[in-house]
């Protein structure tokens, strides 16, 4: 699902029961994942924004429309590293197509979407949207998978499932516990061959989202180029290699947020502790960065 494998851990006497739930929340997820992305075949009402003329109004469904202001508002919290308006830029890139590009699209094309977007604007009135450039497409990429695991997350306890871990390619929310234990969750190296920077054991209602640069990237010229974008200058983020975030509040926040944590490094890291998230960063040097209230729940690979 949305290009992932999503894995369910699920705790519970009856495993028909569980395989149930399971299988509604798969497909309530799927349904959701459709009306969020803008590729695909599948139309849906952000591709329509996002083929509208200028100053068009289009109607986004409820869910979609909050779920825009609430992107916009970490838009102006991240001081502009996560933004749901660089539809276009992600598209000149290709990061989501099924085959990778080889290389990077020409820098003309890419800066000339830069200048208009940054004199673009979107407006809403409720749920009807319109924007004044049509440098401006949405793409909620980096805040979708963590909304559908909440959705996924909702089906299950309403099937009365209270212990279990959905974990969409790294994006996960965990709910109670395992067992009479903490859930152990391995926060992955960017290396990759199975190595973790560390565990975390949690339980509760946390989400823990990672972004990184070994997700969907080539290599060209000895450079690798990776799929989060630093608004500011249209190429892929510099500086750091993997920001997971901690949400007790949900995993959409999680996931805008560790893509915001990735563009713009650890001077975010106060903003987000405001807003009561936890933070871990793994920069282009090997240093480790964690939040002070992350310390005791974290147990670092030496
Ligand atoms: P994530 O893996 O959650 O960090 O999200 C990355 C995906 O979100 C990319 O594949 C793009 O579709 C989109 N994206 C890339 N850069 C940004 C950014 N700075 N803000 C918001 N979305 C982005
Ligand atoms: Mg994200």
């Amino acid at each position: 699902m949305m290009g992932t494998l999503v894995r369910f851990t699920l705790i519970h006497d009856d495993p028909i029961l569980a395989n149930a739930a399971i299988a509604e929340a798969v497909a309530v997820m799927q349904k959701s994942a459709n009306t969020l992305t803008i590729y695909g075949e599948d139309d849906n009402a952000i591709k329509q924004f996002n083929r509208s003329i200028p100053a068009a109004k289009i109607i986004l469904p409820q869910a979609i429309s909050k779920l825009l202001e609430y992107a916009l508002d970490v838009q102006e919290q991240s001081s502009g590293a996560f933004s749901p308006l660089l539809g276009k830029l992600n598209i000149m890139w290709g990061f989501s197509l099924a085959e990778l590009p080889i290389k990077p699209p020409p820098a003309a094309q890419l800066l000339a979407n830069l200048k208009q977007l940054k004199k673009a604007d979107i407006y809403h009135k409720n749920r009807l949207w319109w924007r004044d450039n049509d440098s401006l497409l949405l793409d909620f990429g980096a805040i979708a998978k963590g909304y559908v695991v909440d959705e996924g997350i909702k089906i299950l306890r309403a099937h009365g499932i209270h212990n279990a871990i959905i974990n969409a390619g790294g994006d996960m929310r965990i709910i109670g516990y395992r067992g009479k234990r903490d859930w152990k969750i391995g926060i992955r190296h960017p290396d990759g061959d199975g190595k973790v920077l560390g565990s975390l054991k949690i339980h509760g209602n946390a989400s823990v989202v990672t972004s990184g640069d070994y997700e969907r990237f080539f290599d060209y010229k000895g450079q690798r180029f990776h799929h989060i974008i630093n608004p500011d200058t249209a190429y892929p983020a510099m500086g750091i290699r993997s920001a997971t975030v901690i949400s007790f509040k949900s995993t959409a926040e999680a996931d805008a947020w560790s893509t915001a944590l990735f563009v713009r490094g650890a001077k975010l890291i106060p903003e987000l502790e405001k807003h009561g998230m936890l933070a871990l960063l793994y920069d282009v040097d090997g240093k480790l960065i964690i939040s002070k209230k992350l310390e005791s729940m974290f147990n670092k690979v030496e």
